[in-house]
């Protein structure tokens, strides 16, 4: 047998690629004109037609666009899904999931979501009819209490944000499908890389892909992934009636971020451990919230149910005070709304992704005034350290 041939039997005996190749070659093979092995933007709103009914696959960029294909089909395999849609935006992606619903439908939510996510349920789409309750995910058995005959949904966060409650996904499934609900997951803070939803059961997942997928801070976007062709088929006629699609450029821009994803994570999981080992043996740290600890509630069930535990962190500095004095001194870590970006971001809850909610809100799940939440970046650790250790210092 010939070393090629070898090779060969390797490569056929892979089941499939891994995660690091797929981000980098699914949907992102070369440029069938030119071979450039970055895909094209194409910029173009329309598409020439030979004749009546007869193009080339594509007649209109709100219904379809090749570089918007091409991202879509990376990220339907990054996380396992049958298909992907790309959205304008998180808001957006979460916004069409809803509009598959109807009005008289309910909707079970954790208690503790993405701030602009009750804000859309709550102030906008229950004036159709929708209705919403907001439960602690992180108890299934909350789950199942609160699904109703009206029930067609649950849309759940996990870890949540910012309190980094671990929901059970495949127990919640289990109900959900006990219950023939749909499980929605947002799976913004773990990223495809360290946390795969639909192997665990749930029927969609959505991103912010303005967060980790993308990567560098320099765009908005968002996708919602399918398990079922029929979900891909409304959420394609929802692109083309509501119209909320995401740019070529944007696309390009993901599409791009991507290819770094498992580096990335890899980066900024190994950081995050190191900044949350640090931070829980701080005198000045009054009270932390991370996966990877051990002594973090749900340890055990996060380490069953991701790979890794992330870059996202919250820590309580004491009060409001504290915490505008410590982000006042950093110099590494930018104080700023997001997260998932290269740059090491933090954000104070209270008053920005959770200001939403009210005082009465936030002390309902338990959201204080001292709380911060960092997002990890690929920074040298020591560097990042050393800003937290001068910034604690002034408090
Ligand atoms: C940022 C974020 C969103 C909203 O996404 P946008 O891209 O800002 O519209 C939704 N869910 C989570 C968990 C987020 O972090």
């Amino acid at each position: 047998m010939s070393s090629h041939s070898k090779v060969e039997y390797r490569m056929k005996s892979r089941k499939k690629p891994g995660f690091a190749t797929r981000a980098i070659h699914d949907g992102q093979q070369p440029d069938p004109l030119t071979g450039a092995v970055a895909v094209p933007i194409y910029p173009t709103s329309t598409y020439v037609q030979h004749g009546i009914g007869e193009n080339k696959g594509y007649e209109y960029s709100r219904v379809t666009n090749p570089t918007r294909d091409r991202l879509e089909e990376n990220l339907a395999s990054l996380e396992g899904g049958v298909a992907a849609r790309v959205f304008a935006s998180g808001m957006a992606a979460i916004n069409a999931i809803a509009s598959m619903l109807k009005s008289g439908d309910h909707v079970v939510c954790g208690d503790d979501l993405y701030g602009g996510t009750p804000r859309l349920f709550n102030q906008v789409l229950t004036n159709f009819g929708l209705e919403f309750s907001y439960v602690d995910t992180s108890d299934a058995n909350n789950v199942e209490g609160a699904i109703r005959k009206n029930t067609r949904m649950v849309h759940v966060e996990t870890p949540t944000n910012p309190l980094m409650r671990i929901s059970d996904l495949p127990a919640i499934s289990q109900i959900c499908r006990r219950k023939n609900v749909e499980l929605v997951v947002d799976n913004t803070f773990m990223s495809p890389y360290f946390q795969q939803p639909l192997a665990l059961g749930a029927d969609m997942v959505v991103h912010s892909t303005t967060k980790f997928l993308n990567g560098h801070s320099d765009g908005i976007g968002g996708v919602v992934v399918c398990s079922r062709q029929d979900q891909a088929e409304k959420l394609a006629f929802l692109q083309k009636c509501a119209g909320a699609i995401l740019s070529p450029f944007e696309c390009w821009l993901i599409l791009r971020g991507v290819k770094t994803l498992a580096a990335r994570m890899e980066v900024h999981d190994r950081n995050g451990r190191i900044v949350a080992d640090f931070l829980s043996k701080h005198k000045k740290v009054k009270n932390i919230f991370y996966p990877g600890l051990a002594n973090h509630k749900q340890h055990e069930l996060a380490k069953r149910q991701m790979s890794g535990f992330g870059a996202m962190i919250t820590f309580e500095t004491g009060s409001l005070k504290n915490a505008n004095r410590m982000l006042k001194k950093l110099r590494v870590c930018s104080l700023g709304e997001s997260l998932g970006g290269v740059e090491t971001l933090i954000s104070h809850p209270a008053t920005m992704t959770h200001a939403a909610l009210g005082v009465k809100g936030r002390k309902a799940i338990g959201i204080t005034d001292g709380m911060v939440r960092i997002s990890v970046g690929i920074e040298n650790v020591e560097d990042i350290l050393a800003d937290l250790e001068a910034g604690l210092g002034v408090i």
